[in-house]
């Protein structure tokens, strides 16, 4: 059979000019990460081809003996990893996984409480244009304005008054430690299931370098791809549940919302388990913490404004308001320097989330390639070269230009997955 680069030489060229831009860019979007050769030789392995709707033992399909092992080696390894007895590791995605938790706890219509999008909550937590939000009634809890932190008195203000039948903790943009004990205290007043979706810092969870959600919880959802560094995925993970909570759990899942489980992506996922469960995770945890706090010092020291003053995990947002600078434009002028970061809401932005006053930047990915504090420092230094710029009606391209050929000599010395060919 032809290579792929004989028989598809349009897509193969797509694929290595993303590998290219992968290893030649500095990658500061805080839910990414690269995936280790191992994950990846699973996930494109021969598994791709197997139908095995059910699950191990209990499927509608032959011949699944050895995808059983793969899928049981995942499970096994995930409920050790966050120290838990029940996991479902067949959502396709995140936003899969979140999707089953609304089937199996709550019915259309119910009032459920979730972090505002706006203030760093995910779109499956009740944004009106997901399924989350067409369908249940979201009374949206967030942050007090003065200091960027949780506001928990007012959620439990917000919860008793409303009554929600589940609240979520978890979050796509907060960059401090949740308070998991009390989120239940309040769910537990007004009788709602408490779910965490821990996608955001499962990674750090693993590690032990973050608090785990799991003895608060009734149940916790992650993806599988971002501090976690796996193959793109979903898992569904409980603690001292009743036998029957987790079956309706797997039958939300499938056929709840899904057919057959991509067995690929779950051999994937258990390599990547084994890689976390090694201590070598727990190193490069903690290292991606530091690394966060590396960049947020620098944007302090040189007058920028953090949402709540820093960060105790893997991103913080940076607030533009002052500066009079748009997420979006800043955004572009960083992406011209090979830095990719994403726009984000601040708390009061003036602007739309199309436009945004804020940057979201993450260190789990630069973490992966090999910087430590030192190469943060630089990158966020010459981050605030650019912005500075900005700020004050500079001549913008000629610091862009400057930046994109320092951010090319890093990236030479940090490869990700090998030099790239000159
Ligand atoms: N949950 C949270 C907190 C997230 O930040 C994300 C992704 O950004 C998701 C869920 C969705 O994951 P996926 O993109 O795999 O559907």
């Amino acid at each position: 059979a032809p290579s792929l680069a004989q028989f598809d030489p349009e897509l193969a060229a797509a694929i290595e000019a993303e590998r290219v831009r992968q290893e030649a860019h500095i990658e500061l979007i805080a839910s990414e990460n690269y995936a280790s050769p191992a994950v990846m030789a699973a996930q494109g392995s021969a598994l791709t081809n197997k139908y095995a709707e059910g699950y191990p033992g209990r499927r509608y399909y032959g011949g699944c003996e050895h995808v059983d092992v793969a899928e049981s080696l995942a499970i096994e390894r995930v409920k050790k990893l966050f120290d838990c007895d029940y996991a479902n590791v067949q959502p396709h995605s995140g936003a899969q996984a979140n999707a089953a938790v609304f089937l199996a706890l709550v019915n259309p219509g119910d009032t459920v409480m979730g972090m505002n999008l706006a203030q760093g909550g995910h779109l499956t937590h009740g944004n009106p244009a997901n399924f989350s939000g067409k369908q249940y009634k979201i009374v949206p809890y967030g942050l007090d304005p003065a200091t960027g932190l949780i506001d928990y008195d007012e959620m439990e203000r917000i919860a008793l008054q409303t009554r929600p039948k589940m609240i979520i903790g978890g979050f796509s943009a907060y960059s401090r430690v949740k308070d998991w004990k009390r989120m239940r205290e309040i769910a537990d007043k007004v009788g709602a299931w408490f779910w965490v979706d821990m996608a955001h810092v499962a990674g750090l969870v693993a590690a032990g370098e973050y608090p785990s959600p799991l003895p608060y919880a009734h149940v916790v959802t992650s993806t599988t791809h971002k501090t976690l560094r796996g193959p793109r995925g979903g898992i569904i993970l409980t603690k001292n549940q009743p036998e029957d909570f987790n079956k309706k759990l797997n039958s939300a899942v499938f056929p709840g919302i899904q057919g057959g489980p991509l067995m690929h992506v779950i051999a994937a996922k258990a390599v990547a388990f084994k890689e976390a469960l090694d201590p070598g995770f727990k190193i490069y945890q903690r290292q991606v913490i530091a690394n966060a706090r590396a960049m947020a010092k620098v944007f302090l020291e040189r007058g920028y404004k953090v949402v709540s003053g820093g960060t105790d995990n893997h991103l913080f947002l940076l607030d533009l308001i002052a500066k009079n600078i748009t997420g979006k434009d800043a955004e572009a002028a960083l992406g011209r320097a090979h830095i990719t970061v994403n726009k984000n809401s601040v708390p009061n932005d003036p602007k739309s989330p199309f436009v945004t006053s804020g940057l979201r930047l993450g260190s789990p990915a630069a973490t992966t390639r090999g910087f430590k504090e030192a190469e943060m420092i630089q990158v966020a230094g010459w981050i605030a070269d650019i912005l500075d710029a900005m700020a004050v009606g500079a001549d913008v391209e000629s610091v862009v230009n400057r930046v994109r050929g320092e951010v090319e000599r890093l990236c030479a010395r940090f490869p990700v997955y090998g030099p790239l060919k000159r």
